[in-house]
C-alpha cells in the first residue's frame, strides 16, 4: 500500500507540473529568440511592465536561443530590449508586450569592421609601425572581451616620416583649440576620408604619452603611449566622454582620463558607442544602417538611456547592476 501512496504522489506531481505549464501557456509566458549569436552567452536589459511594478534596463544573461520571462505587459514608460554578446554589436530591439504570450526576434547583426589608417609621422617607422600595431591588438582585444562588436578592417599604416611637412607635425598642441589644430594635419600629412585618421606624433599637448580625438575621424598619439589609450581615443570617436569623478568608475576603464591599465567597456558605454548619432560608427561609416539611433548624453537616466555605469556583466571590481 505503501508503494501505491508513493506512486499516486509522484503521479498528483507530475500532473500539477502539467498543469503549471499549461496554464503558464495560456496566460502568456514571453520569450525573445535570439538569432546570428556568436555562440557566446547573451546579455539583455529589458524595459517592460512586470508583475510586480515597471521594469527599466532589467538584466538578463542566458546562452539559451531563446530566453524565456513571465508574462510581461505594456509598460508606460519603455517596451524595448537591448541585446549585448561579443563579436556582434549591441542590438536594439523595440518588444510591444501584451497580456498574451509574446515572442519577439533579437537577430544581431555581423561584427561591425571598421577601416582606419595610420599615418607614422616621427620614426624611426618600423619601431612606430610596430607601436601602432600592438595597439591595435590590444584595443581588439578589449573590444572582443567587452562586447563592442567592432574590429578594425583594414588597419593600415602608413609611412609619411619622409614627408618634408612631417616635422612641423611632430608636437601636436590641445586638441580641444578646434579645427585650426587639426586641418594642417589633414592638408600637410594626409587624410583618407569615410574612415578614423590616427596620426603618430611625437608629442601632443606636451607628453609623449598623450592622446587626442576630435570625437570625428582625426586622432593623435604621442611617441610613447600605451598600449591600451587608442581604446581611450577611439571611444572618443564613439562619443564617449570622460568617466573622471563618478564613483562607479576607476582607472580600470576604457574612459579614464589618465590610466595605463584600460580595459572595461559598461552596457550604457557600448549603447552610446553604438546609437549615439554622432558616434563615428553612424556619422562617418555608417555601419548601422537602419538600425536605431538616439542621443544618450553621459548623465542621462531613465526609461531610454541606460545609465552610463549599467553593467550586465561584472567589470573587475565593479559588480553588475
Ligand atoms: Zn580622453
Amino acid at each position: 500500500m505503501q508503494d501505491r501512496a508513493i506512486f499516486r504522489g509522484l503521479s498528483f506531481a507530475s500532473w500539477a507540473v502539467g498543469l503549471v505549464a499549461v496554464v503558464a501557456l495560456l496566460t502568456g509566458c514571453d520569450a525573445i529568440r535570439i538569432y546570428n549569436g556568436s555562440g557566446n552567452a547573451v546579455g539583455l536589459l529589458v524595459d517592460a511592465q512586470g508583475s510586480s511594478g515597471v521594469l527599466n534596463d532589467h538584466s538578463v544573461i542566458s546562452t539559451a536561443t531563446s530566453i524565456g520571462f513571465s508574462n510581461y505587459t505594456a509598460s508606460p514608460n519603455s517596451n524595448e530590449v537591448i541585446g549585448f554578446t561579443n563579436d556582434r554589436p549591441p542590438k536594439y530591439l523595440a518588444t510591444p508586450w501584451t497580456t498574451r504570450r509574446d515572442t519577439f526576434d533579437l537577430t544581431f547583426q555581423p561584427l561591425i569592421r571598421i577601416p582606419v589608417t595610420v599615418w607614422i609621422v616621427q620614426g624611426p617607422y618600423d619601431q612606430q609601425r610596430l607601436h601602432a600595431i600592438e595597439a591595435c591588438i590590444r584595443t581588439s582585444a578589449i573590444w572582443r572581451a567587452e562586447r563592442m562588436g567592432v574590429e578594425f578592417g583594414p588597419f593600415e599604416v602608413r609611412d609619411a616620416t619622409g614627408d618634408p611637412e612631417a616635422p612641423a607635425h611632430y608636437a601636436f598642441p590641445n586638441g580641444d583649440v578646434g579645427d585650426s589644430v587639426w586641418k594642417p594635419l589633414r592638408d600637410d600629412i594626409g587624410f583618407i576620408a569615410g574612415r578614423l585618421n590616427i596620426y603618430w606624433v611625437d608629442t601632443v599637448n606636451g607628453g609623449t604619452g598623450r592622446g587626442w580625438s576630435n570625437f570625428g575621424a582625426q586622432i593623435v598619439m604621442g611617441r610613447n603611449t600605451g598600449d591600451e589609450l587608442l581604446s581611450h581615443e577611439i571611444g572618443h570617436a564613439f562619443s564617449l566622454t570622460h568617466t573622471d569623478g563618478n564613483v562607479s568608475f576607476d582607472v580600470t576603464n576604457i574612459m579614464a582620463s589618465a590610466s595605463n591599465t584600460r580595459q572595461y567597456v559598461t552596457e550604457g558605454q557600448l549603447f552610446r558607442s553604438h546609437l549615439n548619432p554622432t558616434s563615428v560608427l553612424n556619422a562617418l561609416y555608417n555601419a548601422r544602417p537602419g538600425e536605431m539611433t538616439r542621443t544618450c548624453s553621459f548623465g542621462d537616466i531613465g526609461p531610454l538611456c541606460p545609465a552610463i555605469q549599467k553593467r550586465i556583466w561584472a567589470d573587475g571590481s565593479f559588480p553588475a547592476n
